[in-house]
């Protein structure tokens, strides 16, 4: 019936004008339905929402199930940062694993786009949902490693980097792995 009624509707100015009403009355259709509508006012900060685990807040450095730093210092997220907001230095432990020794993120410049915690290979940096960061002294937006590190593992608490790495840790030696194949001769392998 609908379809028949469109298509008796007449070309040119006649038709422009129909089309103009129909948008009219659809536009005021949608007011009409939000009138009768409750109004649903958020009073912040008394009320605060709780928000997604995926929001991209405030940045921190989380640990692995055994309480250790993720992080390996493997500069991909300051590499990735489009801002150029983290630095840091590495270090290396007698038994090889890497961390760093500094870590630093000036949040007055991070556009919490994510993309840091795209690249981190070890879950370690990752964004929060505490958002309210906001400083009128803007030198203390920038975050030492001490203020980034918390004693949990954020979203992925049960991964662990160094039980499936090839590094000689005191889970195993390097090849005795999860899903690491043992070392190979790389010079045997020549043709
Ligand atoms: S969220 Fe984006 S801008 Fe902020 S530190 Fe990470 S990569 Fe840089
Ligand atoms: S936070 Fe992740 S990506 Fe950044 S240096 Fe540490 S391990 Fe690498």
């Amino acid at each position: 019936m609908r379809v028949d009624l469109i298509d008796k509707v007449p070309s040119g100015a006649i038709g422009t004008l129909w089309e103009g009403t129909k948008a009219i009355a659809a536009g005021f259709a949608t007011t009409l339905k939000h009138v009768f509508r409750p109004p649903i006012t958020e009073e912040y900060p008394e009320f605060r929402r709780v928000l997604p685990a995926r929001t991209r807040a405030r940045i921190v450095l989380t640990r692995d199930p055994d309480g250790g730093e993720r992080c390996v210092a493997c500069y991909l997220c300051s590499g990735v940062c489009p801002v150029s907001c983290i630095s840091m230095q590495s270090a290396e432990r007698t038994d090889g694993r890497r961390f760093a020794a500094w870590f630093r993120i000036n949040f007055a410049r991070c556009i919490y786009c994510g993309l840091c915690e795209e690249a981190c290979p070890t879950s370690a940096i990752q964004l929060s949902p505490m958002f309210e960061t906001c400083e009128r002294d803007i030198l203390t937006l920038v975050y030492e490693k001490e203020d980034l590190l918390v004693d949990h593992g954020g979203k992925d608490p049960d991964y662990n980097f160094y039980r499936h790495a090839g590094v000689v840790t005191a889970i195993g030696g390097k090849g005795g792995h999860i899903d690491e194949d043992p070392p190979v001769n790389v010079r045997s392998n020549m043709p």
